[in-house]
């Protein structure tokens, strides 16, 4: 037996847990020092009553005769994927039904999608990025290469003028700098993908919390798109669906991934449970005033800690269109995290931890409540007005 020889060259995914580490240690040498976490990526609001209704009634379906559903089709069932159809027409989108697969979360269709690819493409990764994309692109043996996303270009990305990819990633909005392409600079995406025939994996995991007027919801708001786009959704952090699990993938028909995808999920793949469809379709149909609620609940979480930046002169990204909050620490992203934590009793997520690029960057979230956020924004700016004024003293510069 020979393992995948790709394994060792995944890189040991320390960040979440060296994050847990620290955090456990603080508080076995400090117990009960009411720790805050701003680091947290899931969601904690609890499910909506229509999606639990919506459960209920499927769980007493399948106890009928008439109502027992055993395998359901590969691609998700014709009332969900025409509730998602009808969810991209009311944002002025045509999509067909066959161009709708639904999945068990974004994160296993975007790993799962390199089955279709062969090892011989080149992958292109914005830095810094979901470290999702990375491992499951070393595991299938692509060359990568990375395209910088700093502070000069917003942490947006562009299509860089010599480089060759046959497979691009955008993640927009984008975790973890939360930062959102228009539909300009979306276009010359798209261009680019069309100029060498590649094909762009688009994440909108985070779509439902775009409010910008000109910002992308869907890449096939893009001319050309259609030619080039894959688009990867996910009703997790739109209706608090994490461990819930659904998701869906927009395969246009003109595109020969489509049919490979149908039939790689057919050899994988036995569809996403009949209550857990049921439960999605409640949310995009009757349920959508109670998603829409949940991204309101954690976007004001985000807009709490953005005026307290504002006020305190932080550089930062996101916290508009996307859940996350993306700022400027000027000093290695660890050492931060530690004085933060040891300061300020805060979680944060090291910058350093989703690229290169994210080195003297911090992650914060609006996944905690509101009264943990407010607590959190209080000891923050506290802790801020030390921090500047010992920075210099205490700590190297990272740029
Ligand atoms: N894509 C991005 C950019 C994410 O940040 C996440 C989760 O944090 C996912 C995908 C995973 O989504 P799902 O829960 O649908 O698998």
């Amino acid at each position: 037996m020979k393992t995948n020889r790709n394994f060792k060259n995944l890189k040991e995914n320390y960040l979440f847990a060296e994050v847990s580490k620290r955090v456990q240690a603080y508080n076995n040498e400090f117990p009960n020092s009411d720790v805050i976490s701003l680091g947290i990526g899931d969601v904690t609001i609890p499910l909506s009553v229509k999606a639990v209704e919506a459960c209920k009634n499927a769980a007493i379906e399948m106890s009928t005769r008439a109502g027992f559903h055993g395998y359901g089709p590969y691609d998700g069932y014709p009332f969900l994927k025409n509730a998602i159809v009808d969810y991209y027409k009311s944002r002025g989108i045509t999509i067909d039904a066959d161009e709708v697969f639904v999945t068990d979360g974004a994160k296993n269709g975007i790993g799962n999608f390199l089955d279709l690819f062969d090892t011989d493409n080149t992958v292109m990764i914005p830095d810094p990025v979901y470290p999702a994309y990375v491992d499951a692109n070393v595991l299938s043996g692509h060359k990568i290469v990375y395209v910088d996303a700093t502070k000069e270009n917003g942490f947006l990305a562009m299509p860089p003028k010599r480089v060759k990819a046959d497979i691009i990633y955008i993640c927009s909005p984008n975790n973890p700098t939360g930062a959102a392409y228009n539909a300009e600079q979306l276009k010359q995406w798209v261009d680019y993908a069309l100029e060498n025939q590649a094909v762009i994996l688009y994440d909108a995991a985070y779509e439902a919390y775009i409010e910008s007027k000109g910002i992308v919801r869907s890449i096939f708001e893009i001319t050309g798109a259609r030619d080039c786009a894959v688009e990867f959704c996910s009703f997790s952090k739109m209706a608090g669906f994490t461990g819930v699990r659904c998701g869906w993938t927009v395969i246009p028909m003109c595109s020969p991934l489509n049919r490979m995808w149908l039939h790689r999920q057919a050899i994988k793949f036995n569809g996403t449970s009949f209550i857990v469809q049921r439960m999605a379709e409640s949310m995009l149909r009757g349920g959508y005033e109670d998603t829409r609620k949940m991204v309101a609940e954690y976007k004001s979480n985000a807009k709490i800690i953005t005026k307290k930046f504002d006020s305190l002169g932080i550089q930062y990204t996101g916290g508009v269109n996307a859940p996350y909050i993306w700022f400027d620490c000027g000093i290695d992203s660890w050492q931060f995290f530690d004085y933060l934590l040891k300061k300020a009793r805060i979680v944060c997520t090291p910058g350093s931890g989703f690229g290169k690029n994210g080195d003297g960057w911090v992650r914060l979230t609006s996944f905690n409540s509101r009264e943990r956020t407010e607590e959190a924004v209080t000891r923050f700016e506290a802790f801020w007005k030390d921090f500047i004024e010992v920075r210099d003293k205490l700590f190297e510069p990272v740029r």
